[in-house]
């Protein structure tokens, strides 16, 4: 056993012996009556009890009231609000957290709202018809209207503990760890303050009530917003192992909301991010879009590469950029990602499939040439290259089918549109996949200059002249345009490996 294992274990017995000591000698913070945790009176900040000194590791929760925050319910989705009513009209405790609030304080429209109450995904269930339970991870409910979905979660409780005598006690079956500290399973259910610990960043742990229209701040995420900081609740490290998603959050965080990560919450990155390979590739796939298509991705990739969460994702690519940091797989990367984020922020579609025919066009280009050179024809050294390339991402990230039958078509285009002698630059207009496999093409031109710049400027004319104009326009090629035919095939035989 590795010491790594022996000290992730050791943390987790004593994380364990201290949860103990805590259910069995400390005092809980009860949310009241009213459903919203004890505070003094309203009108100015209040802090509420905290439980046994060390048992936690949030500081006392501070109440901004009505008065003291900004946010309004215009702002807020009237299908969430219906959410909250009708949950509080149920009898539950019901708060609007995280993200949501963050933003809304921050004056940012938010992306979602996030509910999260004291009822149990079965009981929300009851409550709402149009609601389906889903997750393994996290047992969740969606309530659907039309096509906004409310994601209404129940209060987390620990992930390690012992028996508990309230109703809402940890059932040790459903939560577990792995090796390495990462949580496996999370349905284990508990109070505000417990859910508010297992929040990842302190601007995170803000909820808000219609109790009392009041906003709860547990883990002093208000004055983080004030420094722009983005900082983990409690230990970096050991929250990072918990789930390694939240370095892939910390470094999206950090440019959607124009924050610095603090250092002791950036410092573990580096280190931990060979963690991010114990992630599901589909749910990596949907962090990365989250990052590649929200209008930061240039900033997102800079800060994936500075803290070698890049090598963790795309290996590939993060290879030719220790080769040549400035070389034209950056180059064509930082085109690529400036060019969507101009998109998102002029509300243009952006697909990811582009992006990732970028981020990956050098190494299967690389790989192609090296095919070509053992031997096979340029179509066949393209097909296998691509399938390797992908093959070799879809193990860290699932990048769906779709996808990666687009990424194809871009990449394998990209060679035809050197051929444009007699009708072949007409027919190859008429695909629908020609305008991404253009636009690539351009992208590749301002990367690489060279030969790749007249020969985006001829189609960009090509495209928009008249008939004789086009007619032309071919027969000016000369011998450029024209296809050298078929290469003579050669066999193509795999070197034997060690032991044939
Ligand atoms: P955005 O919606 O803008 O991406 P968000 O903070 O709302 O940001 P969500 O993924 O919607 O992110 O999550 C909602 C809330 O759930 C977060 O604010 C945070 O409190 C909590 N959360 C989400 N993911 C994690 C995680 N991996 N670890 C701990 N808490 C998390
Ligand atoms: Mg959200």
């Amino acid at each position: 056993m590795s010491l790594r294992v022996v000290f992730v274990r050791r943390i987790i017995i004593i994380s364990r012996v201290l949860d103990f000591c805590r259910r069995t000698f400390g005092t809980k913070t009860k949310a009241t009556k009213a459903g919203h945790p004890k505070s003094k009176a309203a009108g100015k900040v209040t802090q509420t009890p905290r439980p046994a000194a060390g048992a936690s590791l949030l500081p006392q929760v501070q109440r901004l009231s009505r008065d003291q925050h900004a946010i309004s319910r215009k702002d807020i989705s009237p299908n969430a609000l219906k959410v909250l009513y009708r949950l509080k009209d149920a009898g539950f405790d019901a708060y609007l957290v995280g993200g949501c609030i963050r933003d809304l304080l921050l004056g940012i429209k938010p992306k979602d709202f996030d509910v999260v109450t004291n009822a149990k995904p079965e009981q929300v269930k009851q409550v709402f018809r149009n609601c389906r339970l889903i997750g393994r991870r996290f047992r969740l409910a969606h309530v659907v209207f039309g096509r906004e979905v409310i994601e209404v979660a129940t209060f987390r409780g620990h992930h390690s503990g012992s028996e508990d005598e309230d109703d809402t006690a940890p059932k040790l079956k459903t939560a577990s760890l792995s090796d390495h500290g990462q949580i496996l399973r999370d349905n284990v259910y508990g109070t505000i303050e417990e859910d508010a610990e297992r929040r990842d960043f302190t601007i995170n742990a803000l909820y808000y009530s219609v109790n009392d229209f009041s906003v709860y701040d547990f883990a002093n995420g208000i004055p983080a917003i004030a420094e722009r900081k983005i900082e983990l609740i409690g230990d970096p490290e050991t929250r990072y192992r918990e789930d390694p998603v939240r370095i892939l959050r910390a470094i999206r965080f950090a440019t959607k909301l124009n924050m610095h990560i603090a250092p002791a919450t950036a410092a573990p990155i580096p280190q931990l991010a060979v963690m991010l390979k114990n992630i599901p590739p589909p749910r990596l796939f949907d962090e990365l879009v989250k990052l590649l298509l929200a209008g930061k991705a240039f900033d997102n990739f800079m800060l994936m590469r500075d803290t070698r969460v890049l090598k963790q994702l795309l290996p590939q690519l993060d290879k030719l950029l220790k080769q040549e940091p400035e070389g034209k797989a950056f180059q064509l990367a930082t085109k690529a990602l400036q060019n969507t984020d101009a998109r998102v922020d002029a509300d243009k579609p952006v697909t990811p499939a582009f992006i990732f025919a970028a981020l990956l066009w050098y190494p299967v280009e690389l790989r192609s040439q090296t095919l070509v050179t053992d031997g096979l024809s340029e179509i066949d050294a393209m097909n296998i290259a691509m399938t390797e390339v992908l093959d070799d991402i879809q193990r860290t990230i699932a990048i769906p089918k779709r996808f990666t039958l687009a990424m194809r078509d871009i990449w394998a285009l990209q060679s035809r549109l050197t051929k444009r002698a007699g009708r072949r630059a007409f027919k190859l207009l008429e695909q629908p996949k020609f305008r991404g496999a253009f636009d690539f093409l351009q992208l590749r031109a301002e990367a690489e200059g060279g030969s790749l710049i007249e020969l985006a400027q001829w189609w960009e004319r090509f495209q928009f002249a008249d008939e004789p104009d086009r007619l032309q326009l071919i027969n000016q090629l000369g011998k450029d345009g024209i296809d050298k035919g078929p290469r003579r095939r050669r066999t193509y035989k795999r070197k034997p490996t060690a032991g044939q």
